[in-house]
């Protein structure tokens, strides 16, 4: 897990500095965006089903709406704290400029703990949360969306809580939702699928055909799901995934050096994106401890469960092999580790380029909810492999073109656009 010394806002700023640093940005352009624009924190009370009262603490923060309305997932969590959701907020910025589209960022999140709760409790806690946004959030204004512990269902109560309160249709308010009620296709893969696109254009680069290579992932929610099964829809072989385990309390990794398929595993996996060790053990997997998926002999790593995991002594574990590291996670590698990723040439596809699939998809739900007209499944992943293969090209090139880092690329990409919308509008 996390530690608890771990402040991802610290890093989020550090990494904000690096770069503002060598855009030579003006101090006032640097004081706007290395903070929020505005945050909300707030109590969400709720009656629980044994008809006592508990009162949860709600989180959102809206980093920068320069480019256009914020955006970005709401966590149900433990552990969230506002400093999480601060750099959730500033990293969706930089995702949603670094692939062009027109939106800002923000975050969300409620201190809870989704296992210990009903749906009913769950339902009181995502309708709270909506009735105490509901003025500062909206189509043109925030835009709010499922993300860790947070799913379709969670999105709808909170948009019939907001509708009830304008009285309103505005399914452009929130993405996410479940297809048929203002959902689009192809956004249940949309993440993970895109950490694959930027993977299958990184092979290319680096002259390996990506049928020749294996990989092994951290996580095994939404996103390391779909990126697994685009993966070996690519003919790659995924020979380890890890996750969390509840019960105990602890990570595993599950291995199958012949290589695993997403359609097994999927069928021992719980909700929650956790596997059933003695029903996987059945199926011929090996349990390995939580933080074997790092030290595999694999081309790719795909860290897609929580922050902070590849750090300064993980990243040491990491094998010859490793070619390529590409984020699905938001802010899986600390500084530290960055640097030895650097050193040793491993081709880093960021944690905001990676997974920008999500928001890229989400950006066409609020696109056909607004025209009241929705796509085919291939209509939308075909837009979405096109908006992520380009970002993926602008970054690589910028990266070959100054040799940087590619971290250091989609920054410099996203940064300045964000700057620029702050300039043209006159802000500083
Ligand atoms: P999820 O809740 O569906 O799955 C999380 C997975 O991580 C689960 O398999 C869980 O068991 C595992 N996990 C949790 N703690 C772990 C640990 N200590 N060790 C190993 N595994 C652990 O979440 P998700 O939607 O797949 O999101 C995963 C990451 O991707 C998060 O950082 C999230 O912010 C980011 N992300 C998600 C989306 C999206 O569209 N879902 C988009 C962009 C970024």
């Amino acid at each position: 897990m996390a530690d608890s010394s771990f402040n991802p806002f610290k890093m989020a700023q550090q990494q904000f500095d690096a770069i503002a640093e060598q855009l030579n940005l003006d101090q006032a352009t640097r004081d706007f965006l290395r903070n929020p624009d505005r945050e909300f924190q707030f109590n969400i009370p709720v009656r629980m089903d044994d008809g006592s009262y508990k009162v949860f603490r709600g989180f959102r923060v809206q980093h920068s709406d320069a480019r256009g309305p914020s955006k970005g997932g709401i966590r149900f969590h433990p552990q969230e704290t506002i400093d999480t959701v601060r750099a959730l907020a500033m990293w969706m910025t930089w995702k949603t400029a670094v692939v062009d589209i027109p939106l800002g960022g923000g975050k969300g999140g409620v201190i809870c703990d989704p296992h210990n709760l009903s749906m009913r409790e769950q339902e009181g806690i995502a309708r709270g949360w909506a009735r105490q946004i509901a003025r500062n959030v909206g189509p043109v204004q925030d835009v709010p969306a499922p993300d860790v512990m947070t799913t379709g269902q969670h999105m709808v109560w909170m948009l019939d809580e907001y509708e009830r309160i304008t009285g309103t249709k505005a399914p452009g308010m929130i993405t996410g939702k479940p297809v048929g009620l203002g959902g689009s296709l192809g956004r249940t893969e949309a993440t993970g699928y895109g950490v694959m696109y930027t993977v299958r254009e990184a092979c290319k680069k680096l002259n390996i055909d990506i049928a020749k290579t294996t990989a092994a992932f951290q996580g095994f929610g939404n996103v390391s799901q779909y990126a697994v099964d685009l993966y070996t829809k690519l003919g790659g072989k995924a020979i380890a995934v890890s996750c969390w385990d509840h019960e105990d309390k602890k990570s595993y990794t599950y291995r199958k050096m012949s290589g695993l398929t997403f359609e097994e595993l999927i069928k021992v996996t719980n909700k929650f994106g956790e596997i059933d060790k003695a029903k996987a053990q059945e199926m011929g997997f090996e349990i390995l401890p939580g933080d074997a998926w790092i030290e595999q002999a694999v081309d790719i790593l795909v860290p897609a469960a929580i922050e902070n995991q590849i750090t300064k002594d993980s990243v040491m574990k990491i094998a010859p092999t490793v070619k390529i590291v590409a984020e699905g996670a938001n802010g899986p590698t600390t500084p530290e580790a960055d640097e030895v990723l650097k050193s040793r040439g491993i081709l880093n596809i960021p944690d905001f380029l990676a997974n920008a699939g999500g928001v890229t998809c989400s950006y066409f739900e609020q696109v056909q909810c607004n025209m009241n007209y929705f796509w085919t499944k291939e209509e939308v992943l075909d837009k979405l492999d096109q908006k992520m293969t380009a970002a993926f090209h602008a970054v690589y090139n910028l990266a070959q073109e100054r040799k940087i880092y590619m971290r250091d690329a989609a920054y410099l990409i996203s940064i300045s656009r964000v700057a620029e919308a702050c300039k043209l509008r006159g802000w500083v």
